[in-house]
């Protein structure tokens, strides 16, 4: 095969898209090219999720759809449902290989024997203006509902003099934004011999010349320490937005989800986040209908998302995965009822946003402009470090600039802006 075209097709979390960004690189060095839109492909490259039964269905929708599109391409699975349905991949009919994450950091040199070794990173995202550094993976809290613990493995960090390269690579080509993401990132560290904890990587990140923003993707509640708090001191590199999932605002579900904080920690916490950076802007998850949820416990949960005032919140219906501790649990709640509560979550959130952004308004902020407005020809959009999306009218390409603009008017979920 002379200069095979490839296309990926990424499911699921930010960790799977940086994953897929390292065999596009590796895969590109190799001489192979990725397909254009339109363009048939030789070889897909399916990078699954299964962390919920959805994510499963969209999965295998994928794989589906690449051999509808080009029935004589190869389709190799990753990711995680690799892991456990691997039966399920393989049957699919265009599927000739499926790699288990744990093997994942090999796919490039298996598809082009004896390529590059493994773990060189990345140094560009295809279309982006924030680009994602994984600087950890693997989880070793095992939430009881969660399956990527056992998909993904223990916890293992990159060491700081990797992700400070990596960072140098992506500052050289043009990245102003890096947002460092991993599966429980908060755990950065511990499996190191004389490890730096996640505070340390920023400290040395934020020395680093033409780097403008560093973004934190996900931490749980109980890894944010006294380090990280300070890091958020303004004006600095740390982005003023922590995304801290809730998933629920009642102890006793907390606890049956195996947690390990309460709701007096999690409202703790973002109090002294808000002494020290008062316009920090929180995002959140939240599990609805996890089994034996009650109406009390839901307004539990309902409560503390009005008190925190989330900027997003993620809404997810608990959905049972097999080899979880949650799965054997009996009392699920009716689907009607999560229905409902979904609802009202969502009405919820969306008044938490409004909030939190109207009070923002007429203020001056940075905003680092990303992609022209699909919708409306001659707007831009970006996002504040607070992580506020802002459209801004203007003819010049301002495609990674920051620029300081005036929030002026809340439309939708976007801030129109204008020049100060
Ligand atoms: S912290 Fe809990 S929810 Fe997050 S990946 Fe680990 S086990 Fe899953």
């Amino acid at each position: 095969m002379s200069d095979p075209f490839f296309r990926i097709h990424t499911l699921g979390c930010k960790v799977n898209q940086y994953e897929s960004q390292e065999i596009r690189e590796r895969l590109l060095e190799a001489g192979m090219r990725e397909a254009a839109p339109g363009r048939k492909a030789d070889l897909y490259i399916v990078n699954t999720c299964t962390v919920t039964r959805k994510a499963d269905k969209d999965s295998l929708y994928a794989i589906r759809r690449s051999h509808r599109e080009d029935p004589g391409a190869s389709i190799v699975a990753t990711g995680c449902m690799a892991e456990f349905g691997a039966g399920i991949l393989r049957k699919e009919p265009g599927v000739r290989m499926v790699i288990k994450n744990r093997d994942k950091a090999k796919i490039s040199a298996r598809i082009i024997k004896d390529f590059l070794p493994s773990g060189k990173g990345i140094s560009f995202f295809e279309g982006r203006t924030r680009a994602f550094l994984k600087v950890q993976d693997g989880c070793n809290n095992f939430c009881s509902y969660c399956i990527v613990p056992h998909v993904r493995g223990s916890s293992r960090s990159k060491p700081v003099l990797q992700i400070l390269e990596e960072s140098r690579r992506l500052i050289a080509n043009g990245y102003r934004e890096i947002v460092l993401t991993g599966i429980c990132l908060g755990a950065y560290g511990r499996d190191l011999k004389r490890g730096m904890s996640l505070a340390g990587v920023i400290e040395r990140m934020q020395e680093l010349p033409g780097l403008k923003r560093i973004r934190i993707s996900s931490i749980e509640a109980k890894d944010v320490d006294d380090g990280l708090i300070r890091c958020l001191r303004w004006p600095g590199k740390l982005c003023r937005h922590m995304h801290i999932p809730i998933q629920s605002g009642d102890d006793d579900i907390l606890a049956a989800m195996d947690r390990r904080y309460t709701r007096r920690d999690y409202l703790d916490l973002i109090a002294r986040l808000k002494k020290a950076c008062p316009d920090i802007a929180i995002t959140t998850d939240v599990l609805v209908g996890f089994p034996g949820e009650e109406e009390r416990n839901f307004l539990n949960t309902l409560d503390l998302v009005r008190r925190i005032e989330p900027l997003r919140t993620h809404i997810f219906p608990y959905s049972p995965r097999p080899n979880t501790k949650a799965y054997a649990l009996r009392k699920a709640v009716a689907l009607d009822i999560v229905r409902d509560r979904l609802k009202r979550m969502s009405e919820a959130a969306d008044d938490c946003a409004r909030n939190y952004q109207q009070k923002r308004l007429s203020s001056v902020m940075d905003v680092l402009m990303e992609t022209p407005s699909k919708d409306h020809p001659g707007e831009w959009e970006g996002y504040t470090d607070t992580y506020m999306k802002v459209v801004f009218r203007s003819r010049k390409r301002l495609s990674n600039n920051i620029i300081s603009l005036r929030l002026k008017k809340l439309i939708g979920n976007k801030i129109m802006a204008v020049l100060p």
